[in-house]
């Protein structure tokens, strides 16, 4: 054995235990997986109210009257689903943790700085048909559904008035009715995302949705309402494969009562992880 080998020889163990190593702390699931909790501050989202009997797990007497946010609803459900995400090895992070304002750019913007391989945004619907019920999943996609069109116009509403990402608003660019003076996303940015993203978006919402609907629907007879093409900024501006769930009408007092249920929350983000599991095992084969 000449010197040279005798000198690569501990080289190249100490190269592989390095490697070891980093396979040990980077394990095979590390995925980054950036969650949305929608609306927070002063923005609460959807609301409804309801006398305290209705909600589960409540220890409140029958005439206490509670407010329920799409807000606070969101950010459970976002903290039990990085928390499961994070139980498979998955680097999952919050675009918000606790109760305050953050615009639809700050949060694709943190999508961008923590280099998410996907990015799921949470919701809560709402309908003034008071029987309106049932799960819904979204991806980015152009359509002509009036019915998305209006909850387009509902989850749209927060980009800040000095948004960069908005610069050539063509007449037909957007959807929305943009009543309120916010910048309208430009309609080439949408186009581009939705050419780079549309055809892993769309199998991430097909799996977590069939997920969704086995287990939820099942158990606690929420209706599926199917995966749908919608106009979300914050998809856009997410620029990445992402899906948005809205999980469920709190416009609905059953359903709301649902939405503020443990075991509900439990099954539905588990359903999810699940969902992005199968997306992650099929996207590598
Ligand atoms: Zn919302």
């Amino acid at each position: 054995m000449n010197r040279s080998v005798k000198f690569a020889t501990p080289f190249y163990a100490f190269i592989v235990i390095i490697i070891i190593n980093i396979l040990l702390v980077f394990p095979a699931n590390a995925l980054t997986i950036l969650i949305d909790p929608g609306h927070g501050g002063d923005d609460v989202g959807a609301k409804t109210i309801l006398p305290s009997r209705r909600l589960a797990n409540s220890k409140l007497k029958n005439d206490h009257i509670i407010t329920l946010f799409e807000k606070d609803l969101t950010l459970t459900i976002s903290k039990k689903l990085q928390e499961k995400l994070k139980e498979k090895d998955y680097s999952a992070f919050l675009t918000r943790s606790f109760d305050h304002n953050v615009s639809l750019e700050e949060r694709a913007n943190m999508a961008e700085k923590i280099k998410a391989d996907l990015f799921i945004s949470v919701h809560i619907n709402s309908d003034f048909k008071k029987g309106a019920h049932g799960f819904e999943t979204y991806y980015l996609n152009n359509h002509n559904d009036s019915a998305v069109k209006k909850l387009e116009n509902v989850e749209n509403q927060k980009l800040t008035a000095t948004s960069h990402a908005v610069s050539v608003a063509s007449a037909s660019a957007s959807t929305s009715t943009n009543s309120n003076n916010d910048p309208i996303i430009s309609k080439i940015l949408i186009d581009l995302v939705i050419e780079k993203t549309v055809e892993k978006s769309i199998k991430l919402a097909k799996q977590i949705h069939s997920e969704i609907d086995k287990t939820v629907h099942k158990k606690h007879r929420a209706q599926n309402r199917k995966v749908r093409p919608g106009l979300f900024y914050v998809l856009a501006l997410a620029k990445r494969p992402s899906v948005l769930l809205e999980v469920g009408f709190i416009s609905n007092q059953e359903e709301a009562n649902r939405l503020n249920d443990y075991n509900f929350q439990e099954d539905y983000v588990t359903a999810v992880v699940s969902g992005i599991d199968k997306f992650i095992a099929n996207d590598q084969k």
